[in-house]
């Protein structure tokens, strides 16, 4: 359905005030749109970027409808808001992304169970609904394996890793005795993903794959060019293309995979999706003519897709816990520095990135 371009002037609403909400209210400003964030945390580091905003829970029925009144399309920034709300915000409004695509990326099953009617490869699992699952789980998956929550796990949290000698007990425990799958580790040689964005006639376009290190399940360091074949690439690229036209897809959908071999396309195994700007594309907002965060903007406000052209080679890392502290050396470091104005640096918490470019060694 091709959508109608809202003119600039009108308001956003963000469902979320992270990081990411804070980048993609800079980038609406930048096309000339007000943003509204709606978060239940005061501390939000969107709100310091955003025209207006609701502080109330999600599931706060008469803020939700004041919230629809006030704006003018909704989004959201991550992927843990309870489909009910977006339920409710739909019948008044439009939601972009919508429904399907959170509600599947929610949920580890349900991106399994996609992944497996679109014939996308994915590491050997098995479902987990109580502690027995995990022990006949472990006969498929053998070991190391991974317990994941099928909800709210991110940044590596709702995971516990089952070795050899380990009492899987302790990991059914670890995760909080939840719903969960059970997944085989896989030996990858590298990680990557796959950035896109689709408008509301169906049109996809993907930035260029990008290479991934994770610390215990944080993201650390991304860049590109990734360090895969073309043809992995290719291949990436199309799969997360098919992903976006079956959940139907309107804005910013991030892919990633594992890769067993940098040359053997048949080798990628898809990890997880996210149906939003993510932080292995962050980079884009200092390498190419158009961010994530803009094109998420253009995609959910009906206007075309800008040029995703990657003009630099570029290595983001994350800025974690009290690293931050180290402020004073990443101003004079000549990267792009980016801080999100979270008040407590807490472990493991993102806290900013810095972006080092250099003009770019490969061509298309
Ligand atoms: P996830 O939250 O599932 O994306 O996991 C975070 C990170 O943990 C991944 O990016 C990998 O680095 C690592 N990881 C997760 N699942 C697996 C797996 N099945 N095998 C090996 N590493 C994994």
């Amino acid at each position: 359905m091709t959508l109608p371009a809202l003119p600039p002037g009108l308001t956003v609403g963000i469902l979320g005030g992270g990081q990411l909400g804070r980048m993609l209210a800079v980038a609406a400003a930048k096309l000339g749109f007000a943003t509204h964030i709606y978060c239940p945390d005061r501390q939000s580091p969107a709100f310091a970027v955003a025209a207006s905003r609701t502080i109330a829970a999600y599931d706060d029925p008469s803020a939700l409808d004041a919230f629809a009144e006030a704006v003018d399309v909704v989004t959201y920034e991550f992927e843990n808001i309870p489909t009910a709300t977006v339920d409710r915000l739909a019948e008044r409004i439009p939601v972009r992304p919508g429904r399907r695509s959170l509600e599947v990326a929610q949920d580890r099953l349900a991106e399994k169970t996609l992944m497996g009617e679109l014939d996308i490869a994915v590491p050997v699992y098995t479902e987990v609904t109580a502690a027995p699952d995990v022990y006949s789980g472990l006969a498929r998956t053998s070991r190391p394996a991974r317990l994941k929550s099928r909800r709210h796990g991110y940044d590596g949290k709702g995971q516990a890793v089952i070795r050899l000698g380990d009492d899987p007990n302790n990991a059914w425990r670890a995760i909080g005795e939840v719903p969960a799958i059970l997944e085989a580790n896989v030996d990858f040689a590298t990680e990557i993903s796959v950035v896109l964005a689709r408008t509301g006639d169906g049109r996809v376009e993907a930035y260029d794959v990008v290479e991934n290190r994770h610390r215990q399940g944080i993201l650390i360091e991304s860049r590109v060019p990734a360090g895969v074949s073309d043809a992995v690439a290719g291949h990436a690229r199309d799969i997360a293309g098919r992903i976006a036209d079956a959940l139907d897809h309107v804005g910013v959908l991030a892919v990633e995979f594992f890769v067993a071999d940098t040359d053997e396309p048949d080798s990628l195994l898809v990890n997880e999706i996210a149906p939003r700007v993510h932080n292995s594309g962050h980079y884009t907002s200092d390498a190419c003519v158009t961010s994530q965060f803009e094109q998420h903007i253009r995609a959910i406000c009906g206007w075309p897709l800008g040029d995703m052209r990657r003009h630099s080679d570029a290595v983001m890392v994350n800025i974690i816990g009290s690293d931050v502290g180290a402020w004073r050396d990443f101003a004079g470091s000549g990267a792009s520095v980016s801080l999100y104005g979270k008040a407590e640096a807490r472990p493991e918490r993102k806290m900013g990135h810095l972006t080092q470019t250099a003009p770019r060694t490969t061509s298309d």
